[in-house]
């Protein structure tokens, strides 16, 4: 089977790494010119995410990719006083797996090298512009005009997908949820966090874990109206600093002790997430990862949910069925799970949007609102990727 995956991102990424072990043979083709050609902050990587990556082998990349675990969460009202805990410390035993915190490019440039190693190809600087169906598979056509024949089209090209956008013209496109994300990574004089501190700061919500002198932060910045796609691609660091250390002026000192020390943040990102889709496949091309369900950071889950889909959908590939089989399966698998955690991040997206008013009924509903996301969330890492243990899943696996 010809099979051509559309992005070289993290599900992209996986997915090639667990079709080669399942024997099959992708062509990766991602738009950036290179492997290491990414920027971008840090993320979390959940335990479910890290149990998926150990399904196929992979249980090392995070460190590999110099990550460092942390577990549970303290979230702090704008007078920094605790109003609820996500404890992490049986986390091990509970999930199997803690979270990591990992450089988004390092995760990115280590699971291509894996997928470059296993055998998968790869084509860099080739951006999908057209696929163009017929009666003897699929042609994908390129932005400078290279095509390439394919039985089966994965798109795993992120939230903005083209994939998506060429096979459902009129599927909902990305719903913005009112927050501008920033943020990076600083040497600061602080002790070391075991668990990532958030604060629901008086007009912004913040977090940040500090490992070995060094504070891994973001921050959720309240903007009402949807910013141009271009509007932070210049960022003027003094000045966009000045506004967040502003906005967190009245906040608890361990919020401004980080900015204070901050001198710039690595980027400003509008983010969304994506209202359900009627369907995430044709017989011919199936969406994975943020194309077919993106979700807001807020959760810590869009990585993970990326990664267990690529190891989801390549055991329905590898299980030898015809596409359209082998998509309808891992889609009845998946699309319930996915949804459900996009619904629960738009809950908690918007109580991060609402900090911008302070208000008192926050407040007052803030502490049962978050023991109701932790029950979530103790939900979301206890995931496993089911395997059929049958399948010949491993580096030795062949299959024509
Ligand atoms: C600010 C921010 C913070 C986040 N923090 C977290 C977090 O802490 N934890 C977490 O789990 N998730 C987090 N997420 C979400 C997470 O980044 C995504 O869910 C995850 O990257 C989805 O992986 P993906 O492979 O589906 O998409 P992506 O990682 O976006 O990869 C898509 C790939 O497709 C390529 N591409 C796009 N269009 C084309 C085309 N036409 N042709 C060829 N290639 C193309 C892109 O270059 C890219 O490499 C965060 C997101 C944002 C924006």
């Amino acid at each position: 089977m010809r099979i051509l995956v559309v992005g070289g991102g993290i599900a992209g990424s996986t997915l090639a790494v667990a079709l080669r072990h399942a024997g099959l043979d992708p062509l990766v083709a991602e738009a950036r010119h290179s492997r290491d050609a990414l920027g971008g902050a840090f993320l979390t990587l959940a335990p479910n995410g890290v149990n998926a990556l150990r399904a196929i082998g992979l249980g090392d990349v995070p460190s590999a990719a110099d990550g460092f675990e942390v577990s549970g969460l303290d979230m702090h009202n704008a007078r920094g006083r605790r109003i609820a805990e996500l404890a992490g410390e049986h986390d091990l035993d509970r999930y199997g797996a803690r979270g990591v915190v990992l450089r988004r490019a390092r995760l990115h440039a280590e699971l291509t090298r894996r997928a470059q190693a296993a055998g998968a190809r790869y084509r860099f600087g080739a951006r999908l512009v057209d696929l163009r169906h017929h009666a003897a598979g699929v042609t994908a056509v390129f932005a400078d005009d290279e095509t390439v024949e394919v039985d089966a089209v994965i798109g795993a090209d992120g939230i903005w997908s083209t994939v998506r956008r060429l096979t459902w013209p009129d599927a909902p496109r990305p719903r913005y949820t009112g927050i501008v994300d920033c943020g990076g990574w600083t040497t600061v004089d602080l002790p070391d966090t075991s668990r990532q501190q958030m604060y629901f700061g008086h007009r912004a919500f913040f977090g940040y874990v500090v490992r070995d002198s060094l504070a891994y932060w973001f921050t959720n910045v309240p903007r009402r109206d949807e910013p141009e796609r271009t509007e932070f691609d210049n960022l003027d660091h003094q000045d966009w600093m000045t506004r967040i250390r502003e906005l967190h002026a009245e906040d608890p000192a361990p919020v401004r002790a980080v900015l204070g020390a901050a001198n710039r943040s690595l980027g400003a990102w509008p983010l969304y997430d994506l209202p359900d889709l009627p369907t995430w496949h044709t017989s011919t091309v199936c969406l994975v990862g943020d194309a077919a369900h993106a979700v807001s950071p807020s959760t810590g889950q869009g990585a993970s949910l990326a990664i267990e889909d690529a190891v989801v959908l390549a055991r329905h590939l590898g299980e030898g069925h015809r596409p359209e089989t082998a998509f309808a399966g891992f889609v009845a698998e998946r699309k319930t799970r996915a949804e459900k955690i996009v619904r629960f991040g738009r809950q908690i997206g918007d109580r991060k949007a609402s900090s911008a008013a302070g208000n008192l009924f926050r407040d007052l509903t803030l502490g049962f609102f978050l023991r109701m996301g932790a029950k979530a969330a103790r939900e979301q890492y206890a995931y496993r990727v089911p395997q059929r243990p049958e399948f010949p899943y491993g580096p030795g696996a062949t299959r024509a």
